[in-house]
């Protein structure tokens, strides 16, 4: 299809879960809108690669927001009901249970809350008026108001919690799982990840992000909307304080009424015309990481490991940050993708762990190809020896008869697959919390929204098509 000199009533950059979320919305409005992706797959952040026949997940470890069938109200309902996409087509199974593992104390939650409190209290028996309090608060609090203040969460959770200890915990999997901010957060941001993780839980379908990038491109596709892959966006022109085309990378020049990004803030910012192609640096992420994906022939489960995910931290101070080396391996999350409830007589084939630690982007990008190779093995064995004293059961495994493949990527891996300035997943510490930029067609959805993981990302889609698209237009009010 050729597109040069086209015209198209929105156009979306990115096929990552945000750009698909928006653009269903718009096509099933008969909007006609187009997808642009650089890539060949969709996904972004949350894709999958092959290796010798076998299919890697980058990305999800959890989908968050799992409720059980038949609860009404809540993101993960809105969601499939704005997309119209049933339940059963994504094969939700929830976690067994996680752990939040720290020096000398464990809290172990699943998608019960009472299970999470019971725990906390147990551990910290002074905290229970503290927690109550703290529910009372977030249950309180405007998390989703576009124009919320950034109010940073430790002031306010301290000042709540008084165990620093239990504090450090709380924040551990929320850090982890979406703050681009060092240490801390929104608390807005908090606040979501907080009901996300601990107060909704975690979900997979068996056949991991497949399963719902598959569903999400059939429902884009089968309600009209057009999708182009390898085909980036490198400017957007303006003209009287709007955006009026766009020049793709391949030369060509399209016109829309809006354009929907999903490349990032500054990423996005740094595509118009008007602004210097290194503006907004001092708004690029720091906080990268390194994953490691270890493939066995037998499951962890058969050894004793039951969790699904453990979110570790050795030390006596949690510390969520750049690090100066090439990884932090104070910290991490080790994830056991087939400890999800997936029911029975399903056949799991091979056993996987996954190991996330922070790592720095720089350090990273500075080394040459021999030595990048050579770092990898390293970090490698540092953090399979992390794992192996968290979850001393898989010290059973014999690194050559047991472990089938292995594979890692880097900040650079992330850069080069997202477009990620730094490989920076969750984006820019300053998001765009309206979604609206300096031009009055130009929106931003996803990850710089500040709405993070796979249905933070979807919901920000489909709330940034709503409320500037399809609302603008009298489609619905
Ligand atoms: C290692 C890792 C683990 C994660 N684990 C989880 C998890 O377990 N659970 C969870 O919920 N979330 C997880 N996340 C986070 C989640 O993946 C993201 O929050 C979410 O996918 C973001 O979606 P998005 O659409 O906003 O952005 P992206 O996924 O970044 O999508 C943006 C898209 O835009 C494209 N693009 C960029 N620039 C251009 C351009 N100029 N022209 C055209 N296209 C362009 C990119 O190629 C990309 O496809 C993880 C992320 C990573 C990296």
């Amino acid at each position: 299809m050729k597109l040069d000199g086209k015209r198209f009533d929105d156009v979306i950059i990115g096929a990552g879960m945000a750009g698909l979320a928006a653009g269903i919305r718009l096509a099933m409005y008969d909007r006609n809108v187009i997808i642009l992706e650089k890539h060949n797959a969709v996904g972004g952040l949350n894709s999958f690669y092959s290796i010798e026949g076998r299919k890697y997940d980058v990305g999800l470890h959890a989908m968050t927001n799992y409720v059980p069938k038949g609860i009404k109200g809540t993101p993960l309902v809105k969601l499939l009901r704005q997309l119209r996409i049933k339940r059963e087509q994504l094969d939700l199974c929830p976690q067994s249970f996680s752990r939040i593992s720290f020096p000398g104390v464990d809290v172990r939650f699943n998608n019960e809350w009472s299970f999470m409190e019971s725990e906390i209290i147990q551990a910290f028996p002074n905290q229970k008026d503290p927690l109550q309090n703290l529910l009372k608060k977030i249950g309180e609090y405007d998390a989703l108001s576009l124009e919320g203040k950034n109010i940073p969460a430790r002031t306010v959770v301290e000042e709540i919690i008084t165990n620093p200890k239990l504090v450090d915990m709380l924040f551990c999997p929320l850090c982890y799982y979406g703050s681009a901010r060092e240490n801390d957060m929104d608390f807005a941001q908090f606040v979501i990840l907080f009901k996300s993780i601990y107060l909704e839980g975690f979900c997979r379908p068996q056949e991991g992000v497949r399963t719902i990038t598959r569903e999400l491109v059939n429902k884009f596709r089968s309600a009209g909307g057009t999708r182009k892959m390898k085909m980036g966006v490198s400017k957007i022109i303006e003209e009287n304080g709007k955006a009026s085309n766009l020049i793709l990378e391949d030369g060509s020049s399209i016109y829309a009424d809006n354009i929907i990004s999903t490349a990032g803030l500054v990423e996005t910012q740094r595509m118009c015309s008007s602004l210097s192609p290194s503006s907004g640096s001092e708004n690029i992420g720091q906080l990268s990481f390194v994953e490691t994906i270890t493939v066995l022939n037998k499951q962890p489960k058969d050894l004793g490991v039951n969790e699904t995910i453990v979110f570790f931290n050795d030390c006596e101070k949690f510390t969520y940050a750049k690090t100066q080396d090439l990884i932090d391996d104070r910290s991490g999350v080790i994830c056991i993708p087939n400890n999800y409830q997936f029911g029975e007589n399903r056949d799991l084939k091979e056993g996987l762990v996954r190991v996330t630690a922070l790592a720095n982007y720089e350090k990273w990008k500075a080394l040459d190809t021999t030595r990048y190779q050579e770092e990898k093995s390293k970090a490698f064995n540092v953090l399979t020896e992390k794992t192996h004293k968290i979850l001393p059961q898989l010290k059973q495994l014999h690194p050559k008869m047991d472990v089938i493949a292995k594979d890692m990527f880097t900040p650079l891996t992330i850069e080069r697959f997202t477009g990620h300035l730094g490989g920076a997943v969750y984006g820019a510490p300053q998001k765009s919390r309206s979604g609206q930029t300096h031009l009055s067609n130009l929106f931003i959805a996803g990850t710089d929204q500040g709405f993070l993981g796979i249905v933070g990302a979807m919901l920000s889609g489909i709330s940034i098509a709503n409320r500037y698209v399809l609302k603008e237009n009298g489609s619905f009010n």
